[in-house]
């Protein structure tokens, strides 16, 4: 299937490793040039030096908080410099700390709030005008079973990614005469650094195995196994894609069947 993705540039944030970087890799492979972003300058610049070498496409490493409203514009504004356009705007972070509701006072919320829902504000807020003028674009959100399905002691990551999915969906139908897709994707318990974080912190806390862990979630997925980061990024290829034009407000799960519900 042809994605039609060669002549796009793409913003991929949050995408030193994990499920970002997998996406970066993913879009730069069907010929899109990426923009990448991370606070670690060498972290970046490695990953963006692998992808460009593994890809042949033009990949451009950013050092950028894109929980900072100066890191969005920074990544933003080198998108912008150095393409003239951003057409495909991926928003992802990493994940806010782990712990029942006692465990986060009042700044730990505002943390949790910038990194989730204000990066993903940002980001589109910066890229909307030119997809508008455009009139082409496509923004996915890296957001979480949890929207779906919320996840015991995550009540920070439950509760701020509910929030970029109602921001998501309203902004959905407000671009789509402008020819712009708006979805989420929710990963499911996927193998990457993020997880092993949450592993030891379940180990920690309960005393458990790291293995136990791992075998506890993987006893929960009906596919027996821990999802892989390319596997998520080849949803992200799609919804990126030409092909994917009319599908549009929906949040998508790849998660090994973990969520339980219907829709
Ligand atoms: P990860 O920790 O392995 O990687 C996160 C990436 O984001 C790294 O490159 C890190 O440098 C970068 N990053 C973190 N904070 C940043 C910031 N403020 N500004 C710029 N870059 C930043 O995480 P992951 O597993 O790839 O997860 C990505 C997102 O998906 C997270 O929000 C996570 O909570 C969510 N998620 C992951 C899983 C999973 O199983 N891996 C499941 C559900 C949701």
């Amino acid at each position: 299937m042809n994605l039609g993705l060669t002549d796009k540039v793409a913003l991929v944030a949050a995408a030193s490793r994990g499920l970002g970087r997998a996406i970066a890799a993913e879009l730069a492979a069907e010929g899109a040039a990426v923009v990448m972003c991370a606070r670690d300058e060498r972290a970046i610049t490695d990953a963006a030096r692998k992808i460009a070498a593994e890809s042949g496409a033009t990949v451009v490493p950013v050092r950028a908080d894109v929980a900072e409203r100066a890191g969005v514009e920074r990544v933003t504004a080198a998108a912008l410099d150095r393409f003239g356009r951003v057409d495909v705007l991926v928003t992802n972070a990493g994940g806010p700390p782990a712990g029942p509701f006692e465990a986060h006072d009042a700044a730990a919320w505002e943390s949790a709030f910038r990194l989730t829902l204000q990066s993903a504000v940002e980001l589109a807020r910066a890229v909307l005008p030119g997809m508008k003028a455009r009139r082409w674009g496509r923004i996915i959100n890296v957001t979480s079973i949890s929207v779906k399905q919320p996840v015991d002691n995550l009540i920070l990551s439950n509760s701020l990614r509910a929030a970029v999915t109602g921001f998501a969906r309203t902004l959905a139908t407000e671009v789509a005469p402008h020819g712009i897709t708006v979805n989420n994707i929710l990963p499911g318990y996927t193998r990457t650094e993020r997880l092993v974080a949450l592993a030891q912190a379940a180990s920690a806390r309960e005393g458990i195995a790291l293995e136990a862990a791992y075998a506890r979630w993987e006893s929960q997925i009906p596919m027996g196994r821990l999802g892989e980061p390319r596997e998520l990024a080849a949803l992200a290829a799609f919804l990126a894609s030409e092909r994917a034009s009319y599908i549009t407000a929906q949040s998508i799960a790849v998660d090994g069947g973990w969520i339980r519900s219907l829709y």
